[in-house]
């Protein structure tokens, strides 16, 4: 993993007032955080300008989700236009809790392809759900979302792409895989990325854990050979978010 820089993604979901998210950004600018770490936010629509104009710079801002296209007549949608005019650097796509209420692998896709032409990087999730884990298909879950991403992005695409392999079963269940498990599909998931969109972007590409990653849980995960970082949901909303980030120091 030495290649690949070591990252961390924040995901606030819909949480957080704006006297909440101005402690939150107060509690992230006093931490003392590696710089070896690449570090992302993302508050909920509403909050990315307060959090955005508050934050320390080496800790970058990113949206939740976004709009499949440019703006227009889409009542609700906020779009990448509008992100990256607010100074938004990222996007989590694909989150199973977006793909739930309906998105398909290919609409996913088309997002995240969208979001990277208008200049956002890409936290591209994917994961199985628990029954998939249980009978052993897990990589039949998983690589139709990854073909998905590969049939939409250019080779320059994946330079600003990193991959959330995030399990159904272990979001907020406080059910964290462990490391040999993270690890298999993390290296199944690389090798797969080699036959679908070349040994090079295998071998660059970050994947990052998430399902209930801890302070506890990350530094076992992160030594593993293709876990590349973490994206975290509850506890980037806590003190251990910075223990997290310094994982491997
Ligand atoms: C997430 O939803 O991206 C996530 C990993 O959540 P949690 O850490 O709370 O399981």
């Amino acid at each position: 993993a030495e290649a690949r820089k070591f990252f961390v993604g924040g995901n606030w979901k819909c949480n957080g007032s704006v006297s909440q998210t101005e402690e939150l950004v107060s509690m992230l600018n006093q931490f003392s955080l590696t710089q070896e770490t690449e570090v992302v936010v993302c508050p909920s629509q509403v909050h990315l300008q307060g959090v955005k104009a508050g934050l320390r710079t080496d800790v970058a801002v990113g949206a939740q989700d976004c709009w499949v296209q440019g703006n227009g007549a889409f009542t609700g949608e906020t779009s990448a236009d509008m992100l990256t005019d607010m100074g938004v650097s990222w996007a989590i796509i694909g989150h199973s809790e977006r793909r739930e209420k309906g998105e398909s692998d290919v609409e996913v896709a088309k997002k995240a392809k969208y979001a990277l032409d208008k200049g956002l990087s890409v936290m591209a999730c994917c994961g199985e759900p628990l029954e998939n884990r249980e009978a052993g298909t897990t990589n039949d879950f998983v690589f139709p979302q990854i073909k998905a991403y590969a049939d939409a992005f250019t080779k320059e695409d994946w330079k600003k792409v990193v991959i959330a392999y995030e399990p159904i079963w272990a979001i907020g269940t406080g059910l964290t895989a462990t490391p040999e498990q993270a690890q298999e599909t993390h290296a199944a998931i690389r090798q797969y990325l080699g036959e679908v969109a070349g040994a090079d972007v295998a071998a660059e590409t970050r994947i990052l854990y998430g399902g209930s990653a801890s302070g506890k849980t990350a530094p076992g995960l992160s030594a593993k050979e293709d876990i590349d970082g973490f994206l975290v949901g509850g506890a980037s909303l806590k003190p251990e978010f910075a223990d997290i980030i310094n994982c491997q120091t």
